[in-house]
């Protein structure tokens, strides 16, 4: 069985950008419209076709409790629960959000290794961004952008040395 790797974060950050950077493929939803994914979707990423793993591009892990958003967030909640490694995405745009704050909350609680994913790093002072999430008290913060392929092959490696 290949290892799970997780993508959890608030709408919009670029899970589903970073899943389809990962995996190569366009399984995943990628719109402008927060929330847009609703499924768990899972891809195989073989940028070393040694060491595939399993990816699972989570939706809003943080809904409301009732409804299609409610049930979104229960599975990926399941999603991560049962992940060998957690990437916890960020916006290096945006910064760190209050429902950002929420979901570092209750992965800490559920304690399985995590990694800090800030992506959109292009077009930001990159320091800043760095310096702001310090506060989230990673070890490693891995800067990516997604969209633009950078910081892929460093994540990439983070993640091997985790699995
Ligand atoms: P998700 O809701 O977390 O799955 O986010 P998406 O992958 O759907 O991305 C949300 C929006 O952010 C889309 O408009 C993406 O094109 C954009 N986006 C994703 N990654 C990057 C990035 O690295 N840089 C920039 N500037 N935009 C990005
Ligand atoms: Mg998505």
């Amino acid at each position: 069985m290949l290892p799970l790797v997780a993508l959890v974060g608030r709408p919009n950050v670029g899970k589903s950008t970073l899943f389809n950077a990962l995996t190569r493929s366009r399984d995943a939803l990628v719109h402008d419209q927060p929330g847009v994914t609703r499924d768990r979707h899972y891809g195989v990423c073989r940028l070393d076709p040694e060491r595939p793993f399993l990816l699972v591009d989570t939706g809003g892990i943080a809904g409301e409790e009732e409804g299609l958003a409610g049930a979104t967030a229960r599975q990926a909640r399941a999603a991560a629960a049962e992940a060998d490694l957690i990437l916890f995405v960020v916006d290096g745009r945006d910064g760190a959000s209050a429902l950002d704050d929420e979901i570092l909350a209750w992965l800490r609680k559920l304690a399985r290794p995590t990694l800090l994913v800030i992506n959109k790093i292009d077009g930001t002072f990159e320091e800043a961004v760095r310096a702001e999430f310090a506060r989230y008290g990673f070890a490693d913060m891995l800067a990516v952008s997604a969209a633009h392929r950078q910081g892929l092959d460093d994540l990439h490696a983070e993640v091997l040395e985790r699995l």
